[in-house]
């Protein structure tokens, strides 16, 4: 007898709580919470969503009940620069502009294919271990990114990062575009990378650049990134050199649409986010970023009335310093309500639907971000026994006021588990840690 006769799915997880969602197509948002749950998977896919008594018959190869544990959908990291983790923490508390001129580029000056992979990995064991199953990479090298990412076994929609200027991974705008054309040929069909078109931004690029990036992108058939409206001063200098904002300028050069996504937005004006609203163009919102370099605070309320829901990223390491979206969450609940006054704002859910199918919308990919039969079987697991979860009445309130992400106890991504009690199951982490001092070394010797 054959393994498809003995068994009718890979893997039957259950727990008490889960949170599963409708299916992508059948245009309903939001999350459910199922108690006594449990789901089936098979072949990397979900294949039932239930609950325990109803799957007792099930026929699986293996059984994992988690007890009491709330299972969530893998969340989605909407923007970072996953290697900078090699910078994290050599430089804080300074001005944009000398933070970028004197710590930052500097050393990303120097950058080598082996420091981002190494930096990539540090990244992909810190999204693994606080419950991220993919997330959308702009940096240089992004074929280093993609090795380290496929080695973590996450997914990873990757950019490598245009400018208008020589950089150590590419001497020109050009020469960027032939790196997405390999990386677009090699990883077609690939079921974790996806490639995207990322020009850095408005005034780092310029609009011939910008507009062979939008032809890439059409040529290719790939989605756009782009850091657009980060700070006044940027908002300020796109005025006088061309008489409207970032965002209108995007707009004016035909930018905006369903997958382009616009990083950062913290000082679009209501025209521009009219302009956004109509065009269907995603927004990513990076709340810890923006704090810690004082960039301000986006109008994510105002988005949200307008019916754009931004997804939630973490920026790079040297600028957050953490690439945990349960921070994250926590800090985009928070903030807005402190700065509104109004503590109706970014309610738990609305902003767990921007870290899971905000963020999946902004990495034009739609499936991921949710738990629903045929989807991905890209989830995670929170232990509920930790003592910021006693008592629990809402889910949706402890994982977006309670939770540090180290709770989480289960990761995993198109199937395959990532992480599990403790331990790292695709990467060698003690290993990971000895080499994280190579990259100080590396850091305070070259710089
Ligand atoms: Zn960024």
């Amino acid at each position: 007898m054959g393994d498809a006769a003995k068994y009718d799915c890979d893997l039957l997880i259950s727990a008490d709580y889960l949170i599963a969602s409708a299916s992508p197509a059948a245009g309903i948002s939001g999350h459910r919470i199922i108690e006594d749950a449990a789901l089936a998977v098979s072949g990397g896919r979900v294949i039932a969503v239930g609950t325990r008594t109803g799957s007792a018959d099930r026929k699986a190869k293996r059984r994992l009940d988690l007890g009491r544990s709330l299972i969530l959908p893998g969340l989605v990291n909407a923007h970072t620069h996953i290697a900078m983790t090699f910078l994290r923490g050599s430089a804080d508390d300074l001005p944009l502009k000398e933070w970028l001129t004197r710590c930052i580029f500097p050393r990303e000056r120097r950058l080598t294919p082996e420091i981002v992979e190494l930096g990539a990995l540090i990244g992909c064991a810190e999204l693994i271990r606080t419950g991220c199953t993919a997330f959308a990479d702009m940096y240089l090298f992004e074929d280093a990114v993609a090795a380290a990412v496929d080695r973590a076994g996450l997914r990873c929609l990757m950019g490598e990062a245009v400018f208008g200027f020589p950089t150590p991974a590419s001497a020109s705008a050009e020469q960027a575009f032939d790196k997405v054309r390999g990386q677009a040929e090699r990883f077609r069909g690939h079921s974790r990378l996806r490639v995207a078109v990322m020009p850095h931004t408005v005034y780092t690029t310029g609009e011939k650049i910008l507009r062979s990036c939008l032809d890439l992108a059409d040529e290719l058939g790939l989605p756009l990134h782009l850091h657009v409206a980060e700070t006044a001063g940027e908002a300020e200098d796109c005025r006088k050199a061309h008489g409207k904002g970032p965002v209108a300028y995007c707009r004016d050069l035909g930018l905006l649409r369903p997958t382009t996504t616009l990083i950062h937005c913290v000082v679009p004006d209501e025209d521009e986010l009219d302009m956004i609203a109509a065009s269907g163009a995603q927004v990513v919102h990076n709340p810890r970023s923006n704090m810690k370099l004082a960039s301000g605070v986006a109008p994510v309320p105002a988005m949200l009335r307008r019916g754009i829901l931004p997804g939630l990223g973490t920026d790079g390491a040297a600028s957050n310093n953490a690439l945990n979206m349960f921070a994250e969450m926590s800090a985009c609940a928070l903030l807005h309500k402190g700065y509104s006054r109004d503590p109706t704002v970014c309610p738990a859910a609305a902003v767990l639907d921007m870290a899971t199918t905000g963020s999946a919308a902004a990495l034009s990919w739609p499936g991921l971000g949710r738990i629903f039969p045929g989807g991905p079987a890209d989830l995670v697991a929170l232990d509920l026994h930790s003592p910021n979860f006693l008592p629990l009445y809402n889910p949706f309130s402890h994982i977006v006021y309670a939770a540090s992400g180290f709770e989480v106890r289960l990761s995993m991504a198109e199937g395959r588990i990532l992480y599990e009690d403790g331990v790292f199951k695709t990467l060698d982490f003690p290993e990971l840690c000895r080499e994280a001092e190579k990259l100080k070394q590396w850091v305070s010797e070259k710089c």
